[in-house]
C-alpha cells in the first residue's frame, strides 16, 4: 500500500492492455478516449529548451490540485493554486488541454493497472528513441502534480533515464536527501508562501530550492547563488546548494499571497544605477496589486525580466 492512497473511482475498471486506450467520462458527460500518457520536448516549451543541452524530456501533466476531484498535489498552497502553471502557456488558453489532463487524471484514478501499463510501454519507446535520435532522456513524472510515483509505480524507475521533479512534500524531499529514493530519480524542493523554514533547512543539507520570481532575479538569495531555471528544465544538473530562479508566468505575475517573491533583485540599500551612463534608478514605488504596479509587472515581462529603465 503506497503512503498516498488515493481513491479508486466507482466502477474502475479492469482493462489493462497499455496498446489500446481506455475511455473515461468528464464530469459534463462527455467521453474521452485516452491515447497518449506522456508529452514530449515539442509540444512543451519548456521541456523543449533540454534539446540543446542533449537531452529529450518526456513529461506527465494531469489536471492540478484538486481540479478533477481527487488532489495530486498535497504540499499546494493557496498562493501556487491560484498561480499555478496549468494557467500559463497553452494550457491556460486552450480548453481542449485542460480536458485531455483532467482526462489522464480520471484514467490515473480509474484504470490504475491500465495506466501504469502505459506508462512504462510509452517510456520504453520513448528512451529507445531518444538512443537512436543519439539524445540523453529525461522524465519528469509531476509536471502539474505532486504524486509519489517512488511508491505508486516504483518499476517505472527502471528504465536508463534520469527522472526529476518538483516537490513540496516533505516526506518526499526528506527520503531524497537521505537518498533513499530510486538513484536516477532527483527533487528539487519547491518554495510556497507557507514553507520558507523548510527552503533554508533542505538548502543547507544541499538540496535545490526553485523561486518564483516576479521581474529580474538576484544573483544570490538567502545567501545561496541562485542558478537560471528557465534556461532549460534539467533539475538533475543543478549543483547541491543553489536556488533555482524561476520567472513568474501566467496569473503568478498578478500573485499577491506572496508565493512569488518581489522586487529580489533590488538594493535593500544603496540605490541602482543604470548600466549604461550610470544614472540613478527609482525602484518602482506602485502599491502593490495596483494597476500601476501591474502595468509595470506586464511590460517587465515582455521585457524578458529585465528591469525597465
Ligand atoms: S503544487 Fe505545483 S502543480 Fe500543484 S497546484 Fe501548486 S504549482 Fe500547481
Amino acid at each position: 500500500m503506497s503512503r498516498l492512497s488515493l481513491p479508486l473511482a466507482p466502477g474502475a475498471a479492469s482493462h489493462t492492455d497499455p496498446r489500446q486506450p481506455v475511455v473515461v467520462t468528464l464530469p459534463d458527460g462527455e467521453t474521452l478516449a485516452v491515447k497518449q500518457l506522456l508529452d514530449v520536448d515539442a509540444h512543451n516549451p519548456k521541456l523543449a529548451k533540454s534539446l540543446a543541452r542533449g537531452y529529450r524530456t518526456a513529461g506527465l501533466s494531469l489536471l492540478p490540485a484538486r481540479l478533477s476531484g481527487v488532489n495530486v498535489c498535497p504540499g499546494s498552497s493557496p498562493g501556487c493554486r491560484a498561480a499555478c502553471l496549468n494557467t500559463a502557456g497553452h494550457g491556460g488558453v486552450f480548453p481542449a488541454i485542460h480536458r485531455r489532463r483532467l482526462a489522464k487524471t480520471l484514467a490515473w484514478r480509474k484504470h490504475r493497472g491500465w495506466f501504469a501499463a502505459r506508462l512504462d510501454l510509452e517510456l520504453s519507446r520513448f528512451v529507445r528513441r531518444c538512443r537512436e535520435e543519439g539524445y540523453r532522456p529525461a522524465v519528469r513524472l509531476n509536471v502539474l502534480s505532486d504524486l509519489p510515483w517512488e511508491d505508486l509505480v516504483p518499476t517505472v524507475f527502471r528504465h536508463d533515464a534520469r527522472y526529476y521533479d518538483y516537490s513540496a512534500v516533505r516526506t518526499r524531499m526528506e527520503r531524497f536527501l537521505r537518498q533513499e529514493f530510486p538513484a536516477n530519480y532527483s527533487l528539487c524542493w519547491s518554495r510556497k508562501e507557507d514553507n520558507e523554514g523548510a527552503c533554508k533547512r533542505f538548502l543547507a543539507r544541499g538540496g535545490t530550492v526553485s523561486v518564483v520570481f516576479a521581474g529580474p532575479k538576484p544573483a544570490r538569495f538567502w545567501g545561496h547563488p541562485v542558478v537560471d531555471g528557465d534556461a532549460d528544465d534539467l533539475r538533475f544538473l543543478d549543483p547541491p546548494g543553489v536556488v533555482v530562479g524561476l520567472s513568474a508566468k501566467g496569473k503568478a505575475r498578478r500573485d499577491r499571497t506572496g508565493f512569488v517573491v518581489r522586487d529580489a533583485a533590488w538594493p535593500r540599500t544603496g540605490r541602482r544605477h543604470r548600466p549604461g551612463d550610470g544614472k540613478p534608478v527609482r525602484r518602482p514605488t506602485a502599491r502593490v496589486g495596483s494597476r500601476v504596479e501591474e502595468v509595470y509587472e506586464e511590460r517587465l515581462h515582455k521585457n524578458d525580466g529585465r528591469p525597465l529603465l
